[in-house]
């Protein structure tokens, strides 16, 4: 099914407005339509797990920037979604830790926010399905980012090779 990578953030970023305010953390999304083929509710959940992690693992009056693109490349062309957040940051020693199932954070679980740990390991299966990647940068204190990748299916069913 084609799905809209930049509509579905808008819509994910509605739904988690309200948790968002109460951190008074602000959302910006910016981009533009970037068209994919995949599963809507496993691409939902990628993009809700990384949003909700953007907000709970922010600061108060933390911000949070999703940006949608489409990649130059003529030979690999990619949707991307970038993901940035002025949070908590992850150690280069928990990076790979965090997509593994139940993983979290000590000095998360310290400020008492609530999950499972499971947000991420789910992120990384449905990505795998659809054949995208996950790229993370992130300074401890300062924020980090998120950045998914999707291959573009193109949708001519020729093929010359
Ligand atoms: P769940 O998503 O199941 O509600 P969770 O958020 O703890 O629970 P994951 O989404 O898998 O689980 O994240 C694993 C851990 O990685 C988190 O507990 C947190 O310590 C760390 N983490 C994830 N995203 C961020 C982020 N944006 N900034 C800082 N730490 C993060
Ligand atoms: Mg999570």
């Amino acid at each position: 099914e084609p799905i809209d990578l930049y509509a579905l953030s808008q819509n994910i970023i509605d739904e988690l407005a309200m948790q968002a305010k109460k951190e008074k953390i602000h959302m910006k999304l910016d981009g533009s339509p970037a068209w994919i083929q995949g599963n809507p509710a496993m691409v939902r959940s990628i993009l809700f797990n990384l949003i909700d992690n953007a907000i709970k693992y922010n600061r108060p009056e933390g911000s949070i920037r999703v940006q949608v693109s489409n990649s130059q490349s003529e030979e690999k062309r990619e949707a991307i979604v970038r993901i940035e957040d002025t949070g908590l940051g992850i150690l280069p020693s928990e990076q790979e830790r965090i997509f593994e199932r139940f993983y979290r954070v000590d000095k998360s679980r310290s400020r008492q926010k609530g999950g499972t740990g499971l947000g991420l390991s789910i992120v990384k299966h449905a990505l795998r399905i659809h054949n995208g990647r996950i790229e993370l940068s992130s300074v401890p204190d300062e924020g980090s980012v998120f950045t998914v990748s999707f291959p573009m299916v193109e949708m001519d069913t020729n093929s010359d090779q």
